[in-house]
């Protein structure tokens, strides 16, 4: 009877992972306590992918509920079963889940490493809502990191580039980041700024909060329907709307409160506090601000007790009651502090100045002007290597290397190939009679009535003393003769040698071997023209002598 148990065991699952999705926007709580028991069933029944998704939507409701460093850490542990292909959209998550929960805990770093991961994961998959997501995250860690400025930049820049691709969600989602990036830069701009530069960041969020709340997508997540209420009232708030501010304020702690997010529901109550002081109403905004101090106590985050902090303070001294508000003050003005160098700390362990920018880019084009320099130095000595330097042809080490290149497509195309040795006629005579000096030139010479006759697939090189090589790849025995032949009429039609008195004559003897099929190699063909080139000589000189066959001499 093991069916009906399975199929119990399945159905049992399937109704976790529906109450953990998180799409079902469900509240974070009930969600995590889902996916704990999905991720049993499923490792349990040997499904693999559904542990792992679900592991990833703890993730995700651990973060949603303020439980960071658990959040964290469940991301990274969940790492190794997220490899598969399939499961993308989750390594993305647990990526940026990871990057969030490692920012709220200080562990910038680390955050932004998981950040750019996920940067890569998304231009990988081409996929605009991924794009976002990325810089959504960066933007996050970035703000979280004290600079806003940029994470509202970087949001922007990747909304123009991907926004048309987007999915609504995704839209939906950039205006929150935006709105949030922009709320942060106008607290920060507070007693610094010129008071048109805050107005206009504020109209900015202010446009997003408004566009948020206009595409908070239906049924409403929880935690999106209590920020994206949060923010619009905070911004109307600033802006003197008391009355609207007011109400979606309230909107926003209820909605936290029936969803058990308690962390936004501080954040609201703070705004509300704020809002209490705006309206004239002291001594509530002062119970309020108090009231949540006291509730979160050492589990305050840090950003809600700054401005709790700082609305008991206000609401107290305009009750007057200095001696209470400077305490409250003077925490805020600590944690500010604090908070201020935490933020440069990381960011001087993190960011480079521009100069420093500069300086590495300038070294980075130094080492590649080296690198470059360098190889040509290594190709002009391979070059040099590989030449002779009396004739500027190649030499034996050339031919070598050259054959070791053609013989393989020769061999795979059966091709045809030719090599002729070329011998000059009585040289040691020209050395004798007229000195070692004009035998150079005539060597010189005759190399450039080599280049001349000579097709440019042709390898040239003068193998040793007065000997060269012409080889002809693809080059059939009835072709090679002929080319032969013309050097050999070539070298000994012309009367006007360097260096000889003039009407002095040079003859020169040719061996030509020939292979058709698979290509023999190179020490054996050589042998074969060496001893067609001895029949040459043998026969009178001045001639061409095919190997492997009887004697083809020409003669003048
Ligand atoms: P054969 O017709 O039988 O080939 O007669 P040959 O005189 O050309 O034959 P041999 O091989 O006896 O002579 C080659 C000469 O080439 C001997 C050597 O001194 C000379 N030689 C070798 N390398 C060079 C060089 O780089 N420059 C000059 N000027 N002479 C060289
Ligand atoms: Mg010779
Ligand atoms: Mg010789």
């Amino acid at each position: 009877m093991t069916r009906p148990d399975l199929s119990e065991s399945d159905a049992d699952l399937a109704r976790h992972m529906a109450a953990a999705d998180p799409t079902n926007k469900l509240d974070p709580p009930a969600a995590a306590a889902a996916a704990r028991a999905a991720i049993e069933l499923a490792q349990a029944a040997g499904r693999p992918q559904d542990a792992a998704r679900a592991g990833t939507w703890l993730c995700g409701h651990l973060l949603r509920q303020g439980l960071h460093l658990e959040a964290a850490e469940a991301a990274a542990a969940l790492e190794p079963q997220l490899q598969d292909a399939a499961l993308q959209a989750e390594r993305c998550e647990a990526l940026r889940v990871r990057a969030r929960a490692l920012c709220e805990v200080g562990r910038f770093e680390l955050a932004l490493a998981a950040a750019h991961r996920l940067e890569i994961e998304a231009a990988r998959a081409g996929s605009a809502d991924l794009a976002l997501t990325a810089a959504y995250t960066l933007g996050a860690c970035l703000d979280r990191l004290g600079d806003p400025w940029q994470a509202t930049r970087v949001l922007q820049t990747a909304s123009d580039v991907h926004g048309a691709m987007a999915s609504p969600r995704q839209r939906f989602m950039v205006h929150v980041g935006l709105c949030a990036f922009l709320g942060d830069t106008f607290h920060r701009m507070r007693d610094a700024a010129a008071p048109n530069e805050r107005a206009d960041v504020l109209a900015r969020a202010r446009v997003h909060a408004e566009a948020a709340r206009q595409l908070l997508p239906k049924p409403s997540d929880p935690v999106h329907e209590v920020v994206v209420t949060g923010n619009l009232g905070e911004v109307l708030l600033h802006c003197g709307e008391h009355q609207r501010a007011g109400e979606l304020l309230q909107s926003s702690r209820q909605r936290a409160e029936s969803a058990g997010l308690v962390a936004y529901r501080w954040r609201a109550e703070t705004s509300l506090a704020d809002w209490l002081l705006a309206q004239g109403h002291a001594a509530e905004a002062a119970e309020l601000a108090l009231a949540v101090l006291q509730e979160m106590g050492s589990a305050a985050p840090v950003h809600t007790e700054i401005r709790a902090r700082d609305a008991a303070a206000r609401a107290l001294c305009a009750l007057g009651r200095h001696e209470q508000a400077l305490e409250h003050f003077m925490v805020f003005e600590r944690l500010e502090r604090r908070r201020t160098l935490h933020e440069l700390r990381a960011q001087s362990q993190l960011f480079v100045t521009r100069i420093e920018a500069q300086r590495a880019q300038w070294q980075a084009e130094q080492a590649r002007g080296e690198a470059v320099r360098q190889s040509q130095r290594a190709h002009e000595f391979a070059e040099r290597a590989e030449r002779d330097s009396l004739t500027g042809l190649g030499n034996r080490a050339h031919l070598e290397r050259r054959a070791a290149e053609l013989w393989p497509a020769l061999d795979r195309r059966r091709a045809a190939l030719s090599l002729a040795l070329l011998d000059v006629d009585h040289f040691k005579q020209v050395n004798d009679e007229l000195g070692h000096a004009a035998g150079d030139a005539v060597l010189v010479h005759l190399a450039l009535v080599l280049r001349e006759d000579s097709r440019s697939g042709d390898v040239l090189v003068r193998l040793g003393g007065e000997e060269f090589v012409v080889l002809m790849p693809g080059t059939g025995a009835e072709t090679a003769r002929d080319a032969c032949e013309r050097l050999r009429q070539a070298v000994a039609g012309r009367h006007d040698w360097p260096a000889l008195p003039a009407g002095r004559k040079m003859t020169v003897s040719i061996g030509l071997a020939f292979s058709q099929g698979p290509a023999e190699d190179l020490v054996t063909l050589l042998g074969r023209a060496d001893a067609a080139l001895y029949q040459a000589k043998n026969g009178g000189r001045d001639r061409v002598c095919l190997a492997g066959a009887p004697a083809t001499a020409t003669s003048l």
